[in-house]
C-alpha cells in the first residue's frame, strides 16, 4: 500500500501523530509488529499533566498540557471514554531535607507562573483522606490526573481510523530505503512506500535508525507495577513520592555514560521512586522501579515488594491489601534525559517521536501532534528545538 505518511509504531504517540495527520488531510498507514497499545502504552499507571503552562513555556509545557488538551478532546468533544479525570496530585515529602528542597522547587515553579504548591498533611488529608498522617507535607498539583492507557490508546487508535488511517498490525518493519525520494518500507508481510516516515516505536526506535544508519540513542528502561484486588473508591488523585526526586537532583555523578533518573545501578538500588493510583475498577496500583536491563521483562520481585513498602509508607490502607497481579513494561529513555522529536537529519523525510521516558502516556498524545505538524507544515514549532534529533549528530 502506498501513503503520503507512515508511522512506524501504534503506542499513544505514533497513533496520536497518525489521527492528527489524517485531520489535516494526510493519506496515513501505521505498521505496528504487534498489536495497537500492546507495550508500554498500553500497561503503564496511567498518571499524566503538568503544572500549567508557566509564564514562558517550554516543549515540556507544550508536551504536558498540550496532552491535556487532547485528552480533553478525545473524551469530551469525540465521546471516548479514557476514564480521564483531572483528580489531582499528591507527592509525599518524607524528611526535612527532602521539605527544604520540595519548598525551593515550589516557590521557584511559583515564580515561573506554575500551578503548585507545598501543602500540609492536615490539608492533604482533607482532600485525599486515606493518606498517612505521619507524612511531613505533600507537593500537590491540581491539574495532574489520569486515564485507563489501554482503553486510552486503543480509543486514539480508533479515532484515527475514523479520521481515515489504515492500522496494520502483526506488521513489523525489517528495513528501510530511500530511493529516488520515495521510501520503501519493508515488512514481515510485505513492501509499503510513502514519501515521509515517522518512527514512533518507543523503545525500540534505535534500531530503526540503524536501518537508515541514523543516530537514535534510545535505550529500553523496564518499569514495573502492581495492583491490589478491587475495593471500593478509596483514593482519588495520583499518589507519589518526592524520594527519588530528591535523590536525583543530589546524584552528581549521574548522566556521565549512563541512563539519567534510575533507580538502581546495576543490580544495586539507588533511590525508591513510587506512582500509582486507583483504578475505575477498584484495583489499587503502584509501581516506580526504573532499571536499565536491555529487553528482559522479568518481575523482579524484590521490587515489588519494596515498592509495595513505599506505598503503604503514603498509603497505610494497603498494608491489609495483598498484591494480586503484577506486569511489566519498555520505557523509551533517550541517553540525555530528553525527548527526541524532530526531523533525523542526512535522511530526507524521515521524522522521529519517542524518548518520553517514564512520561510518555502524559505527554504522547502532545508529542504526535507537534510531529504531525511539523510533517504537514513543513517547519517545527520552536518549541521542538529542545528536542532536535540533529543534537546528536552534528
Ligand atoms: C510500568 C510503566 C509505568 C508507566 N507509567 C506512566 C505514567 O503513569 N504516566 C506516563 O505518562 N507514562 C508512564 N509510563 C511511560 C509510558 O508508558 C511510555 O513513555 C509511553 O507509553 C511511550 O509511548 P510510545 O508510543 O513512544 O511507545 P510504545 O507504547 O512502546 O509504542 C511503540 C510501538 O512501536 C512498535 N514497534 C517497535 N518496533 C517496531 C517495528 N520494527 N515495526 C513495527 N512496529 C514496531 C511496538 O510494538 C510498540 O507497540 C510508564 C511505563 C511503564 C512501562
Amino acid at each position: 500500500m502506498n501513503a503520503d505518511v507512515i508511522v512506524i509504531g501504534a503506542g499513544i504517540v505514533g497513533c496520536s501523530a497518525a489521527l492528527h495527520l489524517a485531520e489535516a488531510g494526510i493519506s496515513t498507514l501505521v505498521l505496528e509488529k504487534g498489536e495497537i497499545s500492546g507495550e508500554a502504552s498500553g500497561v503503564n499507571m496511567g498518571g499524566l499533566g503538568g503544572a500549567g503552562w508557566g509564564n514562558s513555556p517550554s516543549l515540556q509545557e507544550h508536551l504536558t498540557m498540550g496532552s491535556l488538551n487532547v485528552f480533553k478532546k478525545l473524551q469530551n468533544e469525540l465521546g471516548y471514554d479514557l476514564e480521564f479525570r483531572q483528580s489531582g496530585s499528591f507527592t509525599a515529602v518524607h524528611n526535612e531535607r527532602q521539605y527544604t528542597y520540595a519548598e525551593q522547587r515550589v516557590l521557584e515553579a511559583q515564580n515561573n507562573g506554575f500551578n503548585l504548591e507545598l501543602i500540609s498533611t492536615y490539608e492533604a488529608r482533607a482532600l485525599e483522606p486515606e493518606l498517612s498522617p505521619d507524612i511531613l507535607g505533600y507537593v500537590y498539583s491540581h491539574y495532574r490526573g489520569q486515564a485507563n492507557p489501554l482503553k486510552t490508546t486503543r480509543a486514539f487508535g480508533r479515532a484515527a481510523i475514523q479520521a481515515g488511517v489504515t492500522i496494520e498490525t502483526d506488521t513489523e518493519v525489517i528495513a528501510l530505503t530511500s530511493l529516488n525520494k520515495v521510501w520503501i518500507v519493508e515488512t514481515n508481510k510485505g513492501v509499503h512506500e510513502s514519501d515521509t516516515i515517522i518512527i514512533a516505536a518507543g523503545a525500540w526506535s534505535k534500531a530503526l535508525g540503524k536501518m537508515v544508519g541514523a543516530e537514535i540513542p534510545i535505550e529500553p528502561v523496564v518499569g514495573q507495577m502492581w495492583a491490589t484486588e478491587p475495593v471500593p473508591p478509596r483514593v482519588f488523585g495520583t499518589i507519589g513520592s518526592f524520594e527519588s526526586r530528591f535523590h536525583w537532583s543530589e546524584d552528581l555523578a549521574a548522566g556521565v555514560g549512563s541512563l539519567p533518573e534510575l533507580t538502581h545501578s546495576g543490580s544495586q538500588r539507588v533511590t525508591r521512586h513510587l506512582y500509582g493510583r486507583q483504578r475505575k475498577s477498584g484495583e489499587i496500583i503502584f509501581g516506580g522501579d526504573r532499571r536499565d536491563v536491555g529487553f528482559d521483562k522479568t518481575i523482579d520481585d524484590s521490587g515489588i515488594e519494596v515498592n509495595k513498602g513505599h506505598a503503604t509508607e503514603i498509603l497505610p490502607l494497603l498494608t491489609d491489601l495483598p498484591i494480586a497481579t503484577t506486569w511489566s513494561g519498555l520505557m523509551p529513555f533517550s541517553m540525555d534525559g530528553h525527548p527526541i522529536i524532530g526531523r533525523l537529519p542526512h535522511n530526507e523525510n524521515l521524522f522521529v517521536a519517542t524518548g518520553l521516558a517514564s512520561s510518555g502516556f502524559g505527554r504522547g498524545p502532545g508529542a504526535g501532534m507537534l510531529i504531525a505538524n511539523f510533517v504537514v507544515q513543513g517547519n517545527a514549532h520552536p518549541a521542538l528545538k529542545e528536542s532536535d534529533p540533529a543534537r546528536f549528530t552534528d
